[in-house]
């Protein structure tokens, strides 16, 4: 037998949990080791987050050259080259990576390239081709994140795609069928449907992004019908048929069956923590939920007091900032600090277009919990600075509580949402009243002012909208 190696922290998956784990842990004076069996950054920068967001952005610029005359310019022979559109989501990708690695040498925190197996709950065998070292370790973060969910009757291969194919197709298709119209579905469809692909979305519940306040799901949904995507919801699909040119999906709705032919067929029906397989939780005997989360308290501790676990492997949504936020919890509480998790506040965005975001309650959230809430809606064509961007279709919403004034809730959807959110997560954190909001100064013209203006309109003396 082989000697084991002494260390502090055993951090497993380098994702927006894994690595912020670490660097948090080595500034707190841990003796940290990560390991990734991929790539730095996990799904997040790799295949998820950043890679969508990189071919979004090149999407809505392309929008936007059809549609030059808008602003009285003249774009000619405007065209795609999606090869090099590729190129420059590698880039980003690759400065996104690379800056992980360099945080993580800066920090003095050891790096293994290569998978985790536990040998017990104080040991773990790190391996890849070359070495296969083993730790004994203080103790231990598991980041090991999630994958595409498969469903049977679409394995992926061939003509049907995960969203990680979906993010590297070498062309843009003529067309695609989408199972699932949640928002990593609705986001890289959209996406391709800008680029000129004929997109169709089979959605089994009866709306799309039904995580979202309706009225603004209801929002995308009108865009994406403009834009010529079929939304089919409601729909049932059962079975595909690949041929080496296209595939045929199979679906039911509303008691009729159909079929439809595409280039490719995208699967994202939700993801599957990875807590299965190699790593050896079974034989650790690490509690888990009946959906193979696993269970934590609100130090990210799992049933083995010294092994943490964090991101998309325990209960709550699945994003990359509550896995960051976890990881700095888990790793103050192994240096002895205080910390505990609140998700009072966490936000959700879709990268939509229009963008949609929201944090804490929606109104219907709030008065399911019984509270004394109202609701205030503003729309987005009040505001100049909106209207300069093209973006006059959307609105916010801020949910009050009537009693105390309190901040509870905000759903935004219009253009740059995802950044306008953060001031109603603190607000929110803050304990903010709206009147608070209604008080403070924004700059004109800006998108912030929607905010003071929704508040303004809740205290009953908008200014800019009746
Ligand atoms: P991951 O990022 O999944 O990382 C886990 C890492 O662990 C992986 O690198 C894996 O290789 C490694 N690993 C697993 N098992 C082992 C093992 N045994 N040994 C060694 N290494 C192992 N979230 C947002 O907040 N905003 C977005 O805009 C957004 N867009 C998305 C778009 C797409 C297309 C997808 C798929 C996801 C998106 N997400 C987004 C979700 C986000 O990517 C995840 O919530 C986040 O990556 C979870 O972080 P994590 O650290 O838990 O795990």
């Amino acid at each position: 037998g082989d000697a084991s190696l002494d260390i502090d922290l055993l951090v497993i998956g380098a994702g927006p949990g894994g690595y912020v784990a670490a660097i948090r842990a080595a500034q707190l004076g841990q003796k940290v080791i990560i390991a990734d069996k991929a790539k730095w950054g996990g799904v997040c920068l790799n295949v998820g987050c950043i890679p969508s967001k990189a071919l979004i952005n090149a999407a809505h610029h392309y929008e936007a050259m059809q549609h030059a005359e808008t602003y009285g310019l003249k774009a000619e022979k405007v065209g795609v080259d999606f090869g090099k559109v590729q190129e420059y989501k590698t880039s980003v990708v690759n400065k996104m990576t690379g800056g992980v690695e360099m945080l993580l040498k800066a920090n003095k925190v050891q790096m293994f390239a290569g998978e985790v197996m536990f040998i017990n709950e104080n040991e773990a065998r790190l391996f890849n081709d070359q070495e296969a070292p083993r730790y004994r370790f203080k103790n231990c973060i598991i980041a090991t994140g999630s994958r595409p969910i498969e469903l049977k009757p679409f394995p992926y291969g061939g003509r049907i795609l995960s969203s990680t194919e979906a993010l590297s197709l070498p062309d843009v298709p003529k067309s695609l069928v989408v199972i699932g119209g949640g928002y990593i579905g609705i986001e890289l469809g959209q996406m391709y449907s800008k680029f000129g692909t004929k997109v169709t979305i089979l959605e089994g519940l009866d709306t799309i992004m039904a995580g979202f306040d309706k009225d603004m799901s209801q929002l995308v949904a009108k865009k994406l019908k403009k834009a010529n995507v079929d939304i089919v919801t409601g729909a049932k699909a059962s079975s595909a048929e690949q041929t080496d040119k296209d595939v045929t999906v199979t679906y039911e709705v509303g008691g009729e069956t159909k079929t439809v032919t595409a280039d490719y067929l995208l699967v994202t029906v939700g993801r599957r923590p990875n807590t299965d397989g190699e790593l050896g939780l079974d034989m650790l005997g690490i509690k888990m939920t009946d959906r193979g989360l696993i269970e934590v308290d609100d130090q990210c501790r799992t049933s083995i007091p010294h092994i943490f676990a964090i991101g998309d492997i325990v209960p709550g949504p699945a994003l990359a900032h509550k896995a960051s936020y976890e990881a700095k919890v888990a790793a103050e509480a192994i240096a002895g600090l205080p910390s505990k998790v609140d998700y009072k506040c966490i936000p959700a965005v879709a990268f939509s277009d229009p963008e949609c975001a929201s944090v804490g309650y929606t109104e219907k959230e709030a008065k399911e919990r019984g509270m004394n809430v109202k609701s205030s809606k503003f729309p987005f064509g009040g505001n100049g600075r909106a209207v300069t961007l093209g973006g006059a279709d959307g609105f916010m919403k801020i949910i009050h509580e009537v009693d105390t004034g309190l901040v509870v809730g905000a759903q935004i959807a219009g253009v740059e949402a995802s950044n306008m959110i953060a001031e109603m997560g603190l607000a929110i954190e803050m304990g903010a009243t709206i009147e608070d909001i209604a008080l403070t100064i924004h700059a004109h013209p800006t998108l912030g002012e929607i905010t003071m203006d929704t508040a303004e309109l809740a205290m009953g003396h908008p200014i800019h909208t009746l």
